[in-house]
């Protein structure tokens, strides 16, 4: 049976209840319509924003999948007067010329970055996805999905070590069924997951393989308003076992935007190096003194980690020239993304190992 607590709904939303007027119930956004929401959580099906908030949410502070929002109930529609802080937010560039920021989704505690062991598998690539994954506050855990192609799977594991470091990894294979309950043991009741990688990966079929029968779960035809039909398929979807899913396409494909510490966590190596730069704000180019650089010279650091991460900088930092400042909201992603990357760093650094 669905709950609030089984969506999703813990202490960190049901406290900013506290301050709302007792009449608003709390609903979790499950797919955006052509021009309502789709809610789980409440009595209504849809909902709509109010007037007030139509006039005054910005882009980034419209809700999203995953989103909880505070509502006047009613018996087909609800009315939504607040949408809640976010503990995680997932943001990408968007697609076509405006590069503008674009919500993807709110809420997920933990994104499964896909992988596959076979010629596409792409370490750089890996080091995006787990870096956005830390900047949108989740905690990434890598999927090596396709191991029953027989790959050498051992230089693939030293890969994603490189890249993802003190990050979980699953070896898994959505063929054969091999790692689905390693999947598994990282989703439970009132935790939501969501997959993301490039495509090609196995995403949806991983996705599948969890939801066993409920494949084809979707919101159905709906009578949307002005008596148009239009199908919206569900983008959050409780699992048998517990658990919400996310599935948006907008998780398929990621550029990265203004950063939040990912970085840091991602490239703990090179984060452990530049605490000894000559200069704070060392940019480990052509600085002397570098001792990013003297690591690569010594062969202690790989060459390419260090273009890998030049390259996001730079990405980041155009990104941040061409876009909006972000929402407030997301100052609390920053804070536990510069925990992470102690700890993070601690795995790398001994001299930072004593807690
Ligand atoms: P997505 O684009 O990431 O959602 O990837 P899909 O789930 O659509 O999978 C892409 C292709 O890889 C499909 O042809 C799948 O049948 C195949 N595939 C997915 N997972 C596995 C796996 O574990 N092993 C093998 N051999 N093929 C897989
Ligand atoms: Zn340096």
């Amino acid at each position: 049976m669905t709950t609030l607590a089984s969506l999703g709904f813990d202490d960190f939303f049901s406290t900013q209840f506290e301050q709302f007027d007792k009449s608003w119930s709390p609903a979790r956004v499950v797919a955006e319509g052509q021009s309502s929401f789709h809610v789980a959580g409440c009595r209504a099906p849809l909902a709509d924003l109010s007037g007030r908030l139509m006039k005054t949410l910005d882009k980034l502070g419209r809700p999203v999948v995953g989103d909880w929002v505070a509502v006047i109930d009613g018996v087909d529609r609800a009315s939504i007067q607040h949408v809640l802080d976010r503990r995680t937010t997932l943001v990408r560039r968007a697609a076509g010329t405006k590069r503008e920021p674009q919500m993807v989704a709110a809420n997920v505690d933990v994104f499964f970055v896909v992988t596959a062991a076979n010629r596409d598998f792409n370490e750089r690539r890996l080091e995006r996805y787990v870096t956005a994954v830390w900047n949108s506050g989740a905690e990434p855990v890598v999927v090596l999905n396709k191991v029953d192609l027989d790959a050498d799977l051992g230089p693939l594991l030293e890969a994603i070590e490189r890249a993802a470091i003190g990050v979980p990894v699953i070896r898994a294979s959505a063929a054969t069924g091999v790692g689905l309950d390693d999947l598994r043991a990282h989703i439970r009741a009132g935790r939501t997951v969501g997959f993301i990688g490039s495509s090609g990966v196995g995403k949806s079929s991983l996705t599948n393989r969890l939801l066993g029968r409920e494949v084809q779960a979707v919101a159905g035809l709906r009578n949307d308003d002005r008596g148009r039909h239009t199908t919206t398929a569900r983008q959050l979807i409780e699992l048998e076992d517990g658990g919400v899913l996310i599935d948006t396409p907008g998780m398929r494909e990621l550029g990265l935007l203004e950063d939040e510490g990912g970085i840091e966590t991602t490239f703990a190596d090179v984060a452990a190096f530049a605490e000894h730069c000559r200069f704070r704000d060392c940019k480990h180019t052509t600085e002397p003194g570098c001792a990013v650089i003297a690591a690569v010279e010594t062969g202690e650091l790989p060459v390419e980690r260090l273009a890998s991460y030049r390259k996001l900088v730079r990405e980041i930092a155009a990104a941040a020239r061409a876009s909006d400042p972000l929402l407030a909201s997301r100052t609390k992603a920053r804070w536990k993304a510069t925990h992470r990357a102690m700890r993070a760093r601690s795995k790398v650094d001994p001299k930072l190992k004593r807690d």
